[in-house]
C-alpha cells in the first residue's frame, strides 16, 4: 500500500482519539477551577479580596539566590492573571513583603502559632473596608529548607494575591492550597518538583481579576448567579 494511503487511514483515528482526550481534560479543568475558586477565594464563604492597586513585591532578610529566583519565577507565573494591576519586585517602597528573616520574634509573638511544632509560612494582609489588599506580609520559618521551603512560599504567595481560604476537597488538577488526586507515583513526583504555581491557582486568581466581580459578593450569591458570566 503507498504511504500515502497509510496516512490518511491512520489520520482521522489519532484526530479523534486526541480531541476526546483534551475535551476530557477541559471538562475536568472547567468544572474544578469554578469549585476551587468558590473554596479558596471566599474568606469565610462571605466576601472576596483583591489587589486594585499595582503590587510590589519587596523581599527582607537572608534570602539565597535561590529564593530571589523562585519570587521573581512567582511574579511571572501570575502577570498575565492579574488582569489590569501590574506586579513587579522592587528594593524599597514594596506593599506585598516577604521575610526570609532568621529570628523567630514573628512566630513567637503569634498566639495563633506559638504551639506549632513544625516550621511552617503564614501570611498577614492589611484590608481596607472594601476588603481591597493594601498590604500583605509573608513569613517564611527560617527552619524551611529547599523544596519544602518554596512551597511554602508558593502557598502562601498565592493566599498574599487574594486566595485566602484553603480547599478541603481532592481535585484531579495540580494546586496548592488543596488536596490532590494523584494517578501515580511519578505524577506525585512532578508535582514535588514543579517550581511553578499550579494551573488550577492561576485559574482562580484569573477569575478573582478578570472577571470584575464585586468584592462583597458571597459564595452563596456567587452560586446563585450564573457562574458562565465569571468563566
Ligand atoms: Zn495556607
Amino acid at each position: 500500500m503507498p504511504i500515502i494511503q497509510l496516512v490518511f487511514l491512520f489520520f482521522p483515528f489519532v484526530s479523534v482519539f486526541l480531541s476526546v482526550r483534551i475535551s476530557n481534560d477541559m471538562d475536568i479543568l472547567n468544572h474544578e477551577k469554578t469549585a476551587y475558586f468558590e473554596e479558596t477565594a471566599f474568606y469565610n464563604q462571605s466576601w472576596l479580596s483583591r489587589w486594585e492597586a499595582p503590587i510590589k513585591v519587596q523581599c527582607f532578610g537572608n534570602y539565597t539566590v535561590e529564593d530571589k529566583i523562585q519570587v521573581m519565577s512567582m511574579i511571572e507565573d501570575v502577570r498575565n492573571d492579574l488582569g489590569t494591576i501590574p506586579i513587579q519586585l522592587v528594593n524599597d517602597g514594596g506593599n506585598l513583603f516577604i521575610h526570609f528573616e532568621d529570628d523567630l520574634s514573628h512566630f513567637n509573638n503569634s498566639e495563633e502559632f506559638k504551639n506549632q511544632q513544625i516550621p511552617f509560612g503564614y501570611m498577614k494582609p492589611q484590608l481596607n473596608r472594601n476588603h481591597e489588599l493594601l498590604q500583605a506580609d509573608i513569613y517564611i520559618h527560617p527552619a524551611l529548607k529547599g523544596i519544602k521551603k518554596h512551597e511554602v512560599l508558593r502557598h502562601e504567595f498565592c493566599h498574599s494575591l487574594g486566595l485566602m481560604s484553603h480547599s478541603s476537597r481532592a481535585y484531579y488538577t495540580e494546586n496548592l492550597l488543596g488536596k490532590i488526586i494523584f494517578s501515580n507515583s511519578s505524577a506525585y513526583d512532578d508535582y514535588k518538583s514543579n517550581q511553578h504555581i499550579p494551573i488550577l491557582d492561576q485559574e482562580a486568581i484569573k477569575m478573582l481579576y478578570q472577571s470584575q466581580i464585586s468584592l462583597k459578593t458571597s459564595k452563596k450569591e456567587f452560586d446563585r448567579m450564573n457562574r458562565n458570566n465569571f468563566l
